[in-house]
C-alpha cells in the first residue's frame, strides 16, 4: 500500500471503507489529518492488572486471561447472550458477557490469552465474578488482526486509554486502533510555531505532543489528562489559540493602517451634541463617548465595539457619535438586524436629531421601488443626513454621497461576518458595533478580538431594578391581576409568545388567540393590541405607535418585540412560555421594562419545564446581571449553540474549548501581541504570516491578513 499521508482521505485506508469514510465525513473528518486532530473524550486508567482473585465487585480493573468455554443462550425478545467463562493463574474465574454477542465466538476461542478490562460485578445466584461487554485485546499471536486490533497488544487494556467519542458505528476502541496505526504509519508533521514562541515557554515539539494527547505515556498523571492540562495538551491548545490571536492582531493593524477620516470635534460638534441630548449621560456614557470620539479623531478607520446591558442608553451615546460624523459634512448609517427594530431607530434618531436639522431617512425592503428610487437619490445627494436600515442596506447599490460612520446594532444577534463586507466597500468609514450582550471577556477576545470594546457598565439614574417572578401556567390570573394594577396606576404591559417548534406562524396564531382571549374575557374595558413578525409594516408601525402613544395598554406580540423596543412607560413584561425561552432572550424581553423611574415587572409563566429550563427561571429570577445571564448561558449551552459557530464567526476548535481553556487563551493572546510587535517586518513574522494564510484563511475565513 501507498505510503499514507495526512491529506490521504480517510476511505482510502486499510479498514474504513466508503460507508465509514461517510460516517467521519459527517463529523467534519475527510482526511488522515482530520482524524489525527480528533480528540479523546476523556481517559480512563487501565494500567493497574489485576489477578481475577484480588478483583473485588464495583472496581474497574484489567485482568489477563485465558478463555476456557462459550455458551450462547437465547432471551426473551429474541436476543442472544453470550457468555464467555475465563480463568488466570490465580485459580479464579471470571465470565464476560455480551448481549447481541454473537461476534463474540468469532473473535474468541477457547485457548487463547486475552486482556479484559471493565466493571467487575458479581452475579446474584451463582456468586461468579463478571464483566458486561468488557473491553477486551488479543494478546496471543496468531490471532486474526481486523481493524480492532490494528494497533496491536497493550492498546486497549493495561494502559491509560484515550476514550473517543464514538462516530455512529465506528466505536472508540476501533478509533483508537485507527489512531494508534496512523501515528505510526504518517510521516510526523514538523513544528509551525515559531520557535521564539515556542522555546521560552519549553514546549514539546508538535508531532510528540499529538502522540501523547492521543496515547499518554506510562504513568502520565490522570487527573491531569482529564482536566486538560498535561504539557502535551498544553502544547496543543496553545497553539491552536495562538495562532488564532495572532491572526486577529494582524487584522487588526492592518485595519489600523488603512487611510480612515479624521473627524474634528470643536466647540461646535460639542455645542450641537449638548442640544440633542435629552437628559444628561450617565459617568458611563461619557467615558464611552470620549473613547469613541478619540478612534473618531484618529486617521485610521475606528473599529468599535459598545458592549451594553439592554437599557444602559447605548443608542444615545451611538447618536452622539452621528453627531459628530454629521458636523463634519459626513453621512451616517445605522443598520439594525431586523426591519421592525429599523422603525424604531428611526423614530428614536428623528425625535432627538430632526429638531437640531439633520435629516433622518429610513430605507427597507417594504419601501415600494419608486419610494426607493427617490430615497437613494437623496442618499445619493446627500440630503439624507443619516439613513437608517436593515443590515442589508449596505449590501444593496446605496451609493452614499459621503459616508462617514457606520453604527451597526447587533443586540446578540452576531453578523461578524458582514461587518467584514463592509470594511471592505471603497472608503473606510468608522464603525461602531453595538451589542446588548454581555459577552464573557474570553469569548470577546475570539469573536471580537479586533475589535476595541467599551462598555456601558452603569444604568441611567432612578432606574429600580426589575423584580422578576415565576408563575405556574396554573396561575396565571396572578399575571393578570398584575397587569390590571400596573395599568390602572397609567402604566402598560407586554404578554410576548415564543415560536413555537420554531414556527412563526404557530406563535403568531397563539398570540392572536391571546389578544381574543384578554381582549373579550379578562380586560374587555381596555385595549389590548397586537403586534408579529408577519403583520404589513405599515399595521406594524401603527400598533407601535399606538403603543407608545399609550392609547394600546397591552401589546400581545411575538419575539419581534425582543430587541430594541422603547416604551418607558411599560412595566409589565408577561413571557408565555417562558421555558422555550434561551436565557439571553429572556434577559432581552425583560429589557424592554424598567426603562423609566416606576417599579417594573417580569412574570416567567411557565407549562411543563425540562431541567434546564428550570434552570434558566431561576437564573433569571436570581439576578438582573446581564454579564452573570451571559456566562450562565454559556455553561448551559456552550459557546457553539450560543453563537451559532458558523453565523458568529466563531470558530470550531480542534484542541481548544473556549469554556475549559480561557486561562490558555488569555495567555496565547499575550504571547501573539508579543510576538507581532517582537517581530515586525522581519522574516518570522512574515513566515508566521505565509502559514496563517495557508493553513487558517481557508479554515476559519477569518484572517484575511495581507
Ligand atoms: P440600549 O440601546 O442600551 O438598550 P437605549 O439607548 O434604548 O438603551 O436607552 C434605554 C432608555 O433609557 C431609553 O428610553 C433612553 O432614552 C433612556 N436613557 C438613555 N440614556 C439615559 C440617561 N443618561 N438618563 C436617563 N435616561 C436615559
Ligand atoms: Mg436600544
Amino acid at each position: 500500500m501507498a505510503q499514507v499521508q495526512l491529506s490521504t482521505p480517510l476511505q482510502f485506508l486499510r479498514g474504513i471503507g466508503a460507508a465509514r469514510a461517510k460516517l467521519m465525513a459527517g463529523r467534519g473528518l475527510q482526511t488522515v489529518a482530520d482524524l489525527l486532530f480528533y480528540m479523546p473524550l476523556r481517559y480512563e486508567d487501565r494500567s493497574s492488572q489485576k489477578r481475577i482473585r484480588e478483583l473485588a465487585p464495583g472496581e474497574m480493573a484489567t485482568v489477563m486471561a485465558r478463555v476456557t468455554s462459550l455458551h450462547s443462550k437465547s432471551l426473551r425478545k429474541g436476543s442472544r447472550l453470550t457468555e464467555v467463562v475465563f480463568h488466570d493463574e490465580s485459580g479464579g474465574s471470571l465470565v464476560g458477557k455480551w448481549f447481541h454477542g454473537a461476534w463474540v465466538a468469532d473473535v474468541l476461542r477457547p485457548g487463547m490469552l486475552v486482556s479484559l478490562y471493565g466493571k467487575v460485578e458479581l452475579e446474584s445466584y451463582s456468586r461468579s465474578l463478571c464483566m458486561l461487554h468488557p473491553d477486551y485485546e488479543l494478546l496471543d499471536a496468531g490471532a486474526e488482526a481486523d481493524l480492532e486490533d490494528l494497533g496491536g497488544q497493550g492498546l486497549h487494556t493495561g494502559r491509560i486509554v484515550p476514550v473517543y467519542s464514538s462516530i455512529g458505528k465506528i466505536s472508540s476502541r476501533m478509533l483508537r486502533g485507527l489512531l494508534h496505526g496512523l501515528l505510526e504509519q504518517v510521516e510526523p508533521m514538523t513544528d509551525a510555531l515559531p520557535s521564539a514562541v515556542s522555546e521560552p515557554l519549553r514546549l514539546k515539539p508538535f508531532w510528540q505532543a499529538l502522540r501523547e494527547t492521543h496515547f499518554p505515556e506510562p504513568g502520565a498523571a490522570v487527573r491531569d489528562l482529564n482536566r486538560f492540562r498535561t504539557d502535551a495538551q498544553f502544547r496543543l491548545i496553545f497553539e491552536e489559540f495562538f495562532w488564532l490571536e495572532c491572526g486577529l492582531v494582524l487584522k487588526r493593524r492592518r485595519a489600523r493602517r488603512e487611510p480612515g477620516i479624521a473627524f474634528e470635534l470643536n466647540h461646535r460638534v460639542r455645542e450641537q451634541i449638548k442640544r440633542m441630548l435629552p437628559f444628561s449621560p450617565t459617568g458611563a456614557q461619557k467615558r464611552v463617548l470620549k473613547q469613541i470620539a478619540e478612534d473618531m479623531c484618529e486617521p485610521s478607520p475606528m473599529l468599535r465595539m459598545l458592549q451594553g446591558d439592554v437599557g444602559s442608553g447605548k443608542t444615545l451615546v451611538a447618536a452622539e457619535a452621528a453627531i459628530i460624523a454629521m458636523e463634519n459634512g459626513y453621512q451616517a448609517a445605522v443598520l439594525a438586524p431586523t426591519e421592525i427594530l429599523a422603525q424604531q431607530h428611526e423614530l428614536y434618531f428623528r425625535r432627538l436629531l430632526q429638531p437640531l436639522g439633520y435629516e433622518v431617512l429610513l430605507l427597507t425592503g417594504s419601501n415600494g421601488s419608486r419610494e426607493k428610487t427617490i430615497k437613494k437619490r437623496a442618499v445619493e445627494h446627500g440630503l439624507a443626513r443619516l439613513v437608517v436600515g436593515t443590515h442589508a442596506l449596505l449590501q444593496e447599490d446605496v451609493a452614499f454621497q459621503k459616508l462617514g460612520l457606520v453604527i451597526i446594532d447587533e443586540q446578540h444577534r452576531f453578523g461578524v461576518m458582514q461587518r467584514f463586507e463592509l470594511m471592505r466597500k471603497g472608503v473606510s468609514p468608522d464603525v461602531l458595533v453595538m451589542t446588548a450582550t454581555p459577552i464573557p471577556r474570553t469569548l470577546a477576545l475570539t469573536i471580537y478580538g479586533d475589535l476595541e470594546v467599551s462598555v456601558i457598565d452603569e444604568l441611567p439614574a432612578g432606574r429600580k431594578p426589575i423584580e422578576t417572578r415565576h408563575i405556574p401556567e396554573s396561575h396565571i390570573e396572578m399575571a393578570w391581576s398584575l397587569v390590571r394594577r400596573e395599568v390602572d396606576a397609567g402604566h402598560q404591559a407586554y404578554v410576548v409568545y415564543p415560536l413555537v417548534e420554531e414556527s412563526e406562524n404557530a406563535a403568531r396564531k397563539a398570540a392572536e388567540q391571546m389578544r381574543q382571549h384578554l381582549q373579550h374575557d379578562v380586560f374587555p374595558d381596555l385595549c389590548v393590541g397586537l403586534l408579529h413578525g408577519r403583520m404589513k409594516p405599515d399595521d406594524k408601525e401603527r400598533a407601535m405607535d399606538e403603543f407608545k402613544r399609550g392609547e394600546i395598554h397591552i401589546l400581545v406580540a411575538t419575539t419581534v418585540v425582543e430587541v430594541g423596543v422603547d416604551v418607558p412607560n411599560a412595566t409589565v413584561m408577561v413571557i408565555e412560555h417562558a421555558e422555550g425561552f434561551g436565557l439571553s432572550q429572556l434577559h432581552q424581553l425583560r429589557g424592554r421594562v424598567g426603562r423609566g423611574k416606576a417599579q417594573s415587572y417580569c412574570l416567567l409563566v411557565t407549562a411543563r419545564m425540562s431541567p434546564d429550563g428550570e434552570q434558566r427561571i431561576q437564573s433569571m429570577v436570581a439576578t438582573n446581571d446581564g454579564f452573570r445571564i451571559a456566562e450562565t448561558d454559556l455553561q448551559l449551552r456552550g459557546p457553539g449553540e450560543l453563537f451559532g459557530t458558523k453565523q458568529s464567526g466563531l470558530p470550531a476548535f480542534r484542541f481548544g474549548d473556549l469554556l475549559r481553556d480561557h486561562d490558555i487563551l488569555e495567555h496565547a493572546r499575550s504571547e501573539a501581541m508579543a510576538f507581532v510587535d517582537r517581530f515586525d517586518g522581519k522574516s518570522e513574522l512574515h513566515a508566521a504570516h505565509e502559514y496563517l494564510r495557508e493553513h487558517w484563511q481557508r479554515r476559519y475565513g477569518l484572517v484575511l491578513v495581507a
